[in-house]
């Protein structure tokens, strides 16, 4: 199917690894052009060469920390203009509330909630006076079904949750919409990391502890980033223009609610 996205814009933030990645390059598959944005210059120039090469399309690289005003700037004015925006940056540690400060809590507040607001506040205008925007939170299934040790994850990403909301009824009517995508568990650095600090804590192997996992996923393994990456263009293309303010959850079935 042809998602009537050739020759767009899109600037997908937290780009030069798993999930970011994926959706960047799914959309470079697209005919997409793409500004691509994180902190670590040489992963990020690596990402936009692999991209670059495979797509033919357009790749600008800025390495730049989403949460800062400036890195904002920079991000945004590095395109002609952004059809696209999908948000993203880190995850907040895991941890017992109790152990967190309001710091930390700023942190989480700041990576994934402010941080996707200001970006949508700088780019929704111009996708209304051009009658076309797509917009993406990449956030988390955390969302629909906190996770215990996620508490920074749960509150902050819940907050991106209403506001997206609402906003989405306000600009439908231009042809944006406006939706979040809700990552259950896949095979990423984040992924592999968290795994890493909940074995260290039980006491067994890595390996161990991603058996466990699996085994609470009815699809009996973890997400690939393309599937999640996929989802994504589909999301941006002309054909899902009539769908908005949603929440889409990619989880393998791991959530057990019948909606
Ligand atoms: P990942 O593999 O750690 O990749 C994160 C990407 O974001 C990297 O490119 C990283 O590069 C960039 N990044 C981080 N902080 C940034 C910042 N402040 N400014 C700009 N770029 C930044 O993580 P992932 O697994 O793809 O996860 C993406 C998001 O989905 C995270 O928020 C994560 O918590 C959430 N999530 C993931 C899963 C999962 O199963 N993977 C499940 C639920 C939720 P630099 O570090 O170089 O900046």
């Amino acid at each position: 199917m042809d998602l009537g996205l050739k020759g767009k814009w899109a600037l997908v933030c937290g780009a030069s690894k798993g999930l970011g990645y994926a959706c960047a390059a799914s959309l470079a598959q697209e005919g997409v052009n793409l500004v691509i944005a994180a902190r670590t210059r040489q992963a990020l120039n690596e990402s936009r060469d692999r991209i670059a090469a495979v797509s033919g399309v357009e790749v600008i690289a800025v390495d730049a920390d989403v949460t800062t005003d400036d890195g904002r700037q920079r991000v945004v004015q590095a395109a002609p203009r952004i059809d696209i925006l999908v948000t993203n940056a880190g995850g907040p540690p895991v941890g017992d509330f109790r152990k967190f400060s309001q710091d930390d809590w700023m942190r989480a507040l700041a990576s994934n909630m402010l941080a996707p607001i200001e970006l949508i506040r700088m780019t929704v205008d111009a996708m209304i006076d051009r009658g076309f925007g797509r917009i993406v939170n990449i956030t988390s299934s955390a969302v629909k079904a906190p996770v215990d040790v996620l508490c920074l994850s749960n509150g902050s990403r819940s907050g991106l949750t209403g506001f997206a909301a609402g906003l989405a009824r306000q600009v439908a009517r231009h042809n944006v919409t406006l939706n979040n995508l809700l990552p259950g568990k896949f095979d990423t650095d984040r992924l592999r990391s968290n795994n890493a600090q909940r074995a260290h804590a039980a006491g067994i192997a890595p390996e161990l502890e991603a058996q466990r996992m699996i085994q609470t996923i009815p699809a009996g393994r973890f997400g690939m980033p393309m599937e999640f990456g996929q989802a994504c263009a589909f999301l941006c293309s002309a054909q899902a223009a009539y769908i908005t303010g949603q929440n889409l959850l990619i989880d393998g079935g791991a959530y057990p609610g019948t909606f």
